[in-house]
């Protein structure tokens, strides 16, 4: 295992604390892949699959030598992945599918697909002997991070942006113990202190610009395919925002396809919110990269300066994959079919489903495709736009699929009138 730069090549030692190349662009790890291709199989990831022992249990390590391969006194897990697929009459009518596959990643411990990223993370800090990690947030991240740092005995601190920040994950960064620092300025202003913290105090940085961040959520993608009996779907379709889980989808199929564990690889959709959108502007209008003043609902998602943009559209390349954009209207609507189905999760998971539903009236995805949308939150991470969706209180959107609390008196006749 290396670090190389993915511009220029350079590389450097795997123990070495450093997310950027001397020339100023990112990092990532390159796993041993033609040593590899003689011990992993298959066959090994679905003998892993049963086991119920530390580290195997979990739904990153299981794929280890893809992961980070490092002694196992380093790794702490709580554990993570081995989430499940849902499918749903309800919501593939909506998008217009046959049928449709939604993993839920808010089924991991943290309850987002950021616990994969972060065990690997965590432990990537505790081999190179860091006490003190530190990350900007949308919420998800700081949560995780929290729980993490705790359970391996180090020290926190988060960037959060001002104003809103999903409820859910506040009281999570607060209970596991993060020293929680609000910023005047929004996530884009977060992300560029905490780089400058990180470097000045020695802290290391655990936003997705950390390079084993990326190498956990892979985990994401290995598993769809080992829960279809490696069977490759035509689609993966998950949100944008910073940009770090799709570049790790992408990099996870190209190593197993590299490995001969898969012949083709998914199409890639990623979908972003039309107020925070400049992959999408950048790919539909073939332009260079420009950031955009992030503005949407979905929390999680509101990035105007992605950090890894240019990772993001090397993978969409290797997948032959697509960028599309919802509105917020599309996120509420497409949360609401999401929840209603008994399924639920958190907005910015719901642009996945929105996004395929546009893609699919586009022509773009083919009605018989198999698809696999990814959930990446919990429905309880943001109960505010839950609620004042269903209470008709967001401004600016409408509530169409609302299903509002009703008052009555304490009677069985107001009762009845209600049931009619
Ligand atoms: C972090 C997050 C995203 C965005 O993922 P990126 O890797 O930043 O593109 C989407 N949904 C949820 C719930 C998240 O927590």
């Amino acid at each position: 295992m290396i670090l190389r730069c993915i511009e220029c090549g350079k590389e450097y030692p795997i123990d070495e604390a450093r997310y950027r190349c001397e020339c100023g662009n990112l990092l990532e790890v390159v796993h041993p892949l033609e040593t590899l291709k003689k011990k992993l199989s298959r066959k090994l990831f679905d003998e892993r699959l049963a086991r119920r022992d530390f580290p195997y249990n979990s739904g990153v390590w299981r794929y280890k030598e893809l992961i980070l391969d490092i002694d196992e006194k380093f790794i702490i897990s709580r554990p993570e992945g081995n989430t499940n697929f849902y499918t749903s009459g309800k919501v593939a009518e909506y998008v217009g599918l046959k049928d449709i596959l939604l993993k839920h990643e808010g089924e991991n411990p943290t309850a987002s697909f950021k616990d994969r990223g972060m065990t690997c993370g965590i432990s990537a800090a505790k081999m190179l002997g860091f006490k003190r990690v530190a990350c900007a947030s949308t919420g998800n991240t700081s949560a995780s991070m929290a729980s993490y740092a705790a359970m391996a005995g180090m020290e926190s601190i988060v960037f959060i942006p001002e104003g809103k920040i999903a409820f859910g994950k506040l009281a999570q960064a607060l209970a596991y113990g993060a020293k929680t620092l609000q910023i005047k300025g929004d996530f884009d202003d977060a992300m560029q202190l905490v780089q400058e913290v990180c470097q000045e105090l020695g802290i290391y940085l655990l936003n997705s610009v950390n390079p084993f961040r990326i190498e956990g959520q892979k985990a994401i993608g290995f598993e769809v395919l080992q829960q279809l009996g490696w069977q490759v779907p035509h689609w993966i379709a998950l949100p944008g925002g910073n940009l770090g889980n799709n570049t790790a989808l992408s990099k996870g199929f190209k190593e197993l396809y590299e490995l001969g564990i898969i012949e083709k690889v998914p199409r890639i959709a990623v979908v972003q919110a039309h107020g925070a959108n400049p992959l999408y502007r950048m790919w539909k209008n073939k332009t260079s990269f420009t950031s955009v003043k992030a503005q949407t609902i979905a929390t999680a998602i509101k990035i105007g300066n992605p950090i890894s943009w240019k990772k993001s559209i090397r993978g969409i390349e290797w997948t032959r994959g697509v960028v599309e954009e919802v509105t917020d209207q599309e996120i509420m609507d497409a949360k609401a079919i999401v929840d209603a189905s008994g399924i639920g999760a958190e907005p910015a998971s719901c642009a996945s489903i929105a996004g395929v539903r546009k893609l699919v009236r586009a022509g773009i995805i083919n009605k018989d495709e198999k698809v696999v949308a990814i959930l990446t939150g919990n429905l309880l991470k943001d109960p505010d736009a839950t609620v004042n969706y269903h209470l008709g209180k967001l401004k600016g959107i409408k509530s169409n699929y609302a299903n509002k609390p009703i008052q009555i008196e304490p009677n069985l006749e107001a009762v009845k009138k209600c049931l009619k």
